[in-house]
C-alpha cells in the first residue's frame, strides 16, 4: 500500500486537477512523451491461467506498494495534463473508424519474454473476439499504448493522447486477469465500486482502512451505462482491498455473491464496453 506521505501527496494532487479543471480544454498542446496504457479478454488456456493464482486486486496493490507513480484508486495514473483531465470526465474514448472498428495501436516493451508478451496479446484477443476493439500493433499513429514493465501494475484512464503508458510489471502483474483490468481502464473504465450507485450493493468498511487510503474508496460520477452494479466485473477489487487489518474492507450487501476475481473480463464489462464504444 501506499505510504501516509504518497497519500498527503495525492490529497494535494487532487487540489490541482480541481483548479485545472477550470481551466479551458482543448485537446492539443500534449507533451507527447509524457502519458501511457492498454487493452485485453477470456478463453484462456489452462496453461496460461495456472499461474493467475491471485485475484486482481492483490497482484495489482502488492505490485504498486512502492511504486513511484502518482495512482489514484490504487493504479490509475494520476492526469497530469488538461487533456488526461478529461478523461477522467469520460470524454476519452478511443475513435472508431468508419468500419465500425475502434483500433487502438500499441507497443510492446523488449523488457518483457516471449511469453510474456503472448499473454498480453491473449488478453487483447478477448477483446477482439467479443467487442469492436482491436488492437493493432503501432505503426507511427499519434496516440498509442506503451505496454512497459515498470514498478506495478497500472494505467492511465482512456486515451489520453500521444503516447501513454500501460505498465505490466513482470513477475507481478503478467497475469490474464491484471492485464485485462489494466487495458479496461485504459479504455476508460473505472473501479466498479466506486461507481455512483455502489451503497445499494456494497458496504465499505472505513473502520478497517488506513486513514490516508479512504480516498480510494470515494464515490465517482460514474457513467453506469445503464447496466446494473458487476460484482463478478474484473473492475471490483476485492474484499480486503486497502484493509489495514486483515478483515474486509468490501462488504456485499447482496448474500452469497462473491467479488474479486482474476479470470478477467465478465460478461457485463464485455457489455459495457460494446455500449461505450456502440459496437
Ligand atoms: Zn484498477
Amino acid at each position: 500500500m501506499m505510504t501516509r506521505s504518497a497519500g498527503v501527496l495525492l490529497l494535494l494532487l487532487l487540489g490541482l486537477c480541481q483548479a485545472a479543471r477550470h481551466l479551458p480544454e482543448e485537446g492539443n498542446g500534449v507533451d507527447i512523451d509524457n502519458i501511457d496504457e492498454i487493452n485485453e479478454i477470456d478463453d484462456i488456456p489452462e496453461d496460461l491461467e495456472h499461474d493467475d493464482s491471485v485475484d486482481v486486486t492483490d497482484s495489482i496493490l502488492s505490485s504498486n506498494n512502492g511504486t513511484e507513480e502518482i495512482l489514484w484508486e490504487g493504479d490509475l495514473v494520476a492526469p497530469m495534463t488538461r487533456n488526461a483531465m478529461k478523461c477522467w470526465n469520460q470524454q476519452c474514448q478511443w475513435s472508431k473508424k468508419s468500419n465500425g472498428v475502434v483500433e487502438i495501436p500499441y507497443t510492446v516493451s523488449r523488457d518483457f519474454t516471449r511469453g510474456d508478451t503472448q499473454k498480453i496479446e491473449r488478453g487483447m484477443q478477448g477483446f477482439h473476439s467479443s467487442t469492436c476493439i482491436r488492437f493493432v500493433q503501432r505503426s507511427n499513429q499519434r496516440d498509442f499504448i506503451a505496454i512497459v514493465n515498470k514498478g506495478g501494475c497500472y494505467s492511465s484512464l482512456g486515451r489520453t493522447g500521444g503516447r501513454q503508458e500501460l505498465s505490466l510489471k513482470r513477475g507481478g502483474c503478467v497475469f490474464h486477469g491484471v492485464i485485462q483490468h489494466e487495458i479496461n481502464h485504459a479504455l476508460g473504465f473505472k473501479h466498479e465500486q466506486t461507481r455512483s450507485d455502489r451503497d445499494r450493493y456494497v458496504r465499505i468498511n472505513f473502520g478497517n482502512i488506513d486513514k490516508a487510503m479512504t480516498y480510494n474508496f470515494d464515490k465517482a460520477d460514474t457513467n453506469n451505462l445503464n447496466t446494473p452494479y458487476d460484482y463478478a466485473s474484473v473492475m471490483h477489487y476485492g474484499p480486503r482491498a486497502f484493509s489495514v487489518n486483515g478483515r474486509d474492507s468490501i462488504t456485499a450487501l447482496q448474500r452469497g455473491v462473491s467479488f474479486g476475481q482474476r479470470n478477467g473480463l465478465s460478461r457485463m464489462d464485455i457489455n459495457r464496453i460494446n455500449a461505450l464504444y456502440r459496437c
